[in-house]
């Protein structure tokens, strides 16, 4: 195993070890850069020999470990091989980035999806295909219907696997897919400035992608910009993403708080009865806390709420109330305006980390509060804007219910609670009947 790597050599250790004990007396290498590349095994070695009186030969030159000037060669030619080494790594290093600086693809590695192994052709099928996904996810889809989409058509990744969500995500966060080249492999790294002077830029994983991208619009983009910022935001919701798997997927039109118990106050949440039967109730049981004296079946309430959240919607006054509320492009100046609350909550990290800026812990933490606060409001209008942007535009009754029909669960909910505050559901009078008893429902409009 090569001297020059820093990985243990198990049979050089049994040499040594052997020698140590005296089961062997002599030893022969090509060159003594075979035997070490570094000064600290060197002089272990030369003390070894030393101790041991043990013959050593060197058949490529004349270095006798047994000789002052002996020892002293091997120790020259230890230096220059291990500074041979050092310098190696470096160059390749700093080659590496020089590359990502100035925007050149990735030399080798996964081909990513989309374009071709050099990184910056696209494919026009795979490229097809990335659009679709995008636009799914903008007009409010689900990775995980994507997911079934991207199976049945017999979509593959470039490495010829099929598509999980995953993955899915991973791609359309890419800054790469938006044509910035990036690096993240270091942490904080050293570049030299073409006037000589020294820059260190820092590189980490755990920011967000924009932190460490080195090189903007470097290939064609498949992705825009605009649209990697309202993707981020969707795909990091953490109602949505913490498990890509699925599991945690919203499986009740009507939880989370939309249905409202009409004895206590809670808000109801989805269960399935035991006739099997979904549903809805009261739960007691932490962290809901309610009655648990209030359910009612799922099947005929849905079917209520859909039609009427949809006559609703068709109405005209309705329709111009939402239409004023969503105004055009809102949503890409929401986005614009959440990059720039992001840089300058970055901004002040570095500010404060900086000994030249004097700022008090005090000031840091309120100013960075402030920003956190403005950040989180600004997400939250922009989720109301991605959520009419989702809703059906044609408004014929026959339109409407087909988009309902096509709708996955979250659209849905969007489109409900742009008309709905909430229903307050009022204790059964009739014990045993199975349909639904309207009586019990006080729909709360916005
Ligand atoms: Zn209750």
């Amino acid at each position: 195993m090569s001297a020059s790597k820093k990985k243990r050599r198990p049979d050089y250790e049994r040499m040594i070890a052997d020698l140590e004990s005296g089961r062997i007396n002599a030893f022969a290498v090509w060159h003594i850069d075979r035997l070490t590349r570094r000064n600290a095994e060197l002089e272990r070695i030369v003390d070894l020999v030393e101790a041991t009186k043990a013959q050593f030969a060197c058949v490529s030159g004349d270095v006798d470990l047994g000789t002052y000037t002996g020892r002293m060669v091997a120790r020259i030619l230890g230096a220059v091989s291990q500074g041979e080494v050092e310098h190696k790594a470096e160059r390749q290093k700093a080659a590496y980035l020089q590359r990502a600086l100035e925007g050149k693809a990735w030399g080798c590695g996964v081909r990513r999806y989309g374009y071709d192994s050099d990184g910056i052709t696209i494919r026009p099928e795979e490229q097809k295909v990335v659009r679709h996904m995008v636009e799914h996810v903008l007009k409010g889809g689900s990775v995980n219907s994507l997911v079934t989409w991207l199976g049945d058509n017999d979509h593959r990744t470039s490495q010829g696997n099929r598509w999980a969500s995953r993955a899915i995500v991973r791609l359309l966060l890419n800054p790469a897919m938006a044509g910035h080249r990036t690096y993240g492999d270091e942490k904080r790294i050293e570049v030299d400035k073409p006037d000589g002077t020294k820059q260190e830029i820092t590189v980490t994983k755990e920011k967000e992608p924009d932190a460490f991208i080195v090189a903007r619009d470097c290939w064609p983009a498949i992705i825009t910009d605009d649209e990697r910022r309202r993707l981020r935001v969707i795909l990091k919701d953490p109602d949505r993403t913490t498990n890509p798997g699925g599991s945690n997927k919203r499986k009740y039109l009507l939880s989370g708080g939309i249905l409202i118990c009409g004895l206590c106050g809670r808000p109801l949440t989805g269960h399935r009865a035991n006739s099997g039967l979904p549903g809805y109730h009261c739960r007691k049981t932490a962290p809901y806390g309610g009655c648990a004296k209030i359910r009612i079946a799922a099947g005929p309430l849905e079917l209520d709420v859909a039609s009427r959240v949809l006559a609703r919607y068709a109405s005209p006054v309705v329709r111009k109330r939402l239409a004023e509320a969503a105004s055009p492009g809102g949503d890409v100046t929401l986005g614009n305006e959440l990059a720039d609350l992001e840089e300058k909550l970055e901004q002040l990290g570095r500010d404060y980390a900086d000994p030249m800026i004097p700022m008090s812990r005090g000031a840091f933490l309120e100013a960075n509060k402030s920003l956190a606060a403005q950040v989180n409001d600004v997400k939250g209008r922009l989720k109301q804007a991605q959520r009419s942007t989702a809703l059906p535009e044609m408004v014929t009754p026959k339109s409407l219910a087909a988009w309902w029909a096509a709708a996955e669960i979250e659209e849905r909910r969007g489109l409900i609670l742009t008309v709905i505050d909430h229903i307050v559901v009022h204790p059964s009078t009739r014990p045993g009947f199975r349909g639904l008893d309207k009586d019990r429902l006080t729909y709360v409009w916005r």
